[in-house]
């Protein structure tokens, strides 16, 4: 049993603690929801829970198909135990319809498939809002090398592709998502979460959205659409 030590960092939707194994570390799942960094904040019942369990299912699905991930072991209903990475500045998005920042920023029709997945880069600094960046901004911010970026763009495509088929068996269209990657004894891992607060996911059949954009845009239902992708992702 390992046990759990001080509080490392405690971020906007998960509190980080140390253990008494200096290479792991526990992720434990808060309630609370931001969007629009952070200028939008609340509450989302349960979501804790969801993330956690959600986050647990698909790490583990993609461990045993080849990504090295940081989890280890579920611990309990809001705690992960994972291998402690030294994060990666740079967040992944993968896009496989358009939506969000794509249709805002680009002017792609929402909804909109796209004939082959887009993968961006955002640097992961709040107080500057996590800008949209290309690999050269991020090797001359030292945040990852061109070796690095090999690393992290085959693995998210590769993940993207694992996912993709993953979540349409459950009846799940995975619209994007984002990913975070860290370093661990000079190897590279997934880390962070995936789950409705970072992917977007749609009802195959209805096209209704199940996930944070329901926070976003105050579209109801939000804890009902958390749970039933829940449902849908740990149904096997
Ligand atoms: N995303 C995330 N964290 C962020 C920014 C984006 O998890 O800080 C996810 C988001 O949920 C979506 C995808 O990355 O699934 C693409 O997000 P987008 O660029 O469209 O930005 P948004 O409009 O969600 O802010």
């Amino acid at each position: 049993m390992m046990k759990k030590g001080n509080m490392l960092y405690e971020g906007k939707a998960k509190k980080i603690f140390e253990t008494d194994n200096p290479d792991l570390i526990i992720q434990e799942f808060k309630d609370d929801a931001s969007a629009f960094n952070a200028l939008k904040t609340g509450t989302i019942v349960g979501k804790g829970v969801v993330n956690n369990s959600v986050s647990c299912k698909i790490f583990s699905f993609l461990e045993a198909s080849g990504i090295p991930t940081h989890f280890v072991e579920k611990l309990s209903e809001r705690e992960m135990a994972c291998r402690k990475l030294d994060i990666i500045k740079v967040e992944v998005v993968v896009r496989n319809v358009a939506a969000g920042s794509l249709v805002k920023r680009y002017g792609f029709e929402e909804g909109a498939d796209l004939e082959f997945p887009i993968v961006e880069y955002y640097l992961k600094d709040d107080a500057l809002a996590d800008p949209l960046m290309n690999e050269s901004h991020a090797m001359l911010l030292n945040l990852a090398s061109a070796e690095d970026f090999v690393v992290l763009k085959s693995q998210a495509l590769k993940i993207n592709a694992l996912l993709v088929d993953y979540f349409f068996k459950r009846n799940l269209k995975l619209v994007d998502f984002k990913l975070e990657f860290g370093r661990h004894h000079d190897k590279i891992f997934l880390g962070d979460e995936i789950s409705p607060d970072t992917c977007r996911l749609w009802d195959v059949g209805s096209g209704k959205k199940l996930d944070k954009d329901r926070f976003r845009f105050d579209l109801g239902d939000i804890e009902e659409s958390y749970l039933e992708v829940q449902k849908r992702v740990l149904a096997d």
